[in-house]
């Protein structure tokens, strides 16, 4: 299932437009492509779950911690209490949270596995996906795993947990560094958005980080540091071959290359 905009001039139908190249798509070619644009290449948003089932074996996925939901510490309201909010991502995307984690196989190699899901509250970091990614750290550290992350969060922190959400970013960090001098292998993916407190954390403390192209990565967005430096940025900013260029990628890989390239690397590092 694509999660690309609705928009009220296209129909749930057949085609779908892309935001890449801005050509109407014949929707089952796209799917076939793992939801990667024929013409030019764009990455569609995909679901979290739908991510998984692309890049692991087939039914090798144990979900842990699978109920786990967020308590509400700081009684948070916007429109609706923090609890209703949860209950309507709920609803909206069938996840429990944005994080999901668990015990997986890349061609016949086991590792653990976290992923983040911009369509749940952005993908933002509260007490669970700190939680939820801490706990599969630890998980690989004790079984002596791999261990990859998948983030996709145009939020960082949640602010509905105000510093509970702060805090898993060193929660988070912490358990990557220990994992990581215990000789554990993590490499970390960025898809399309992954920014602010994520990017800040966990995210960014691989041995080896990996992109999908053109995915916007940063801390804060691109029009917040213009307001805030009152200069234009440079052309394609924040864009994962900006990055690369600038030493912060090890390497972009396309959707479909993707198990293929991990499987690589596993059979290498590991
Ligand atoms: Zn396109």
């Amino acid at each position: 299932m694509i999660f690309f905009r609705k928009k009220k001039d296209m129909p749930d139908g057949l085609w779908i437009r892309c935001d890449g190249c801005k050509g109407m798509i014949f929707k089952k070619i796209v799917e076939e492509r793992m939801f990667v644009c024929p013409e030019c290449n764009y990455h569609f948003r995909i679901f979290s779950r739908d991510r998984l089932k692309l890049l692991l074996d087939e039914n090798s996925f144990e979900e842990m911690w699978a109920t786990m939901v967020p308590c509400n510490p700081l009684n948070f309201k916007d429109r609706v209490t923090y609890p209703e909010r949860v209950a309507i991502e709920q609803e909206k995307t069938g996840l429990k949270e944005a994080a999901i984690v668990g015990k997986g196989m890349i061609n016949g190699r086991e590792i653990m596995i976290g992923i983040t899901d911009p369509s749940f509250i952005m993908g933002s970091m509260g007490s669970v996906v700190g939680e939820k990614i801490t706990r599969i750290t630890e998980k690989a550290m004790e079984q002596k795993l791999p261990l990859i992350i998948i983030s996709g969060s145009g939020g960082g922190a949640r602010m509905q947990e105000g510093v509970f959400s702060l805090m898993q970013m060193a929660k988070t960090s912490a358990a990557i560094a220990r994992f990581q001098e215990a000789g554990g292998l993590y490499i970390s993916i960025l898809t399309d958005p992954s920014l602010g407190g994520v990017m800040a954390s966990f995210a960014s403390l691989a041995d080896i980080t990996i992109a999908e192209p053109k995915a916007l990565i940063g801390f804060a967005g691109p029009r917040v540091i213009q307001e805030t430096i009152k200069r234009s940025l440079p052309k394609g900013f924040q864009t994962a071959e900006f990055l690369l260029e600038h030493g912060f990628l090890d390497m972009i890989v396309n959707r479909q290359d993707m198990k293929k390239e991990l499987s690589r690397l596993l059979g290498y590092l590991q």
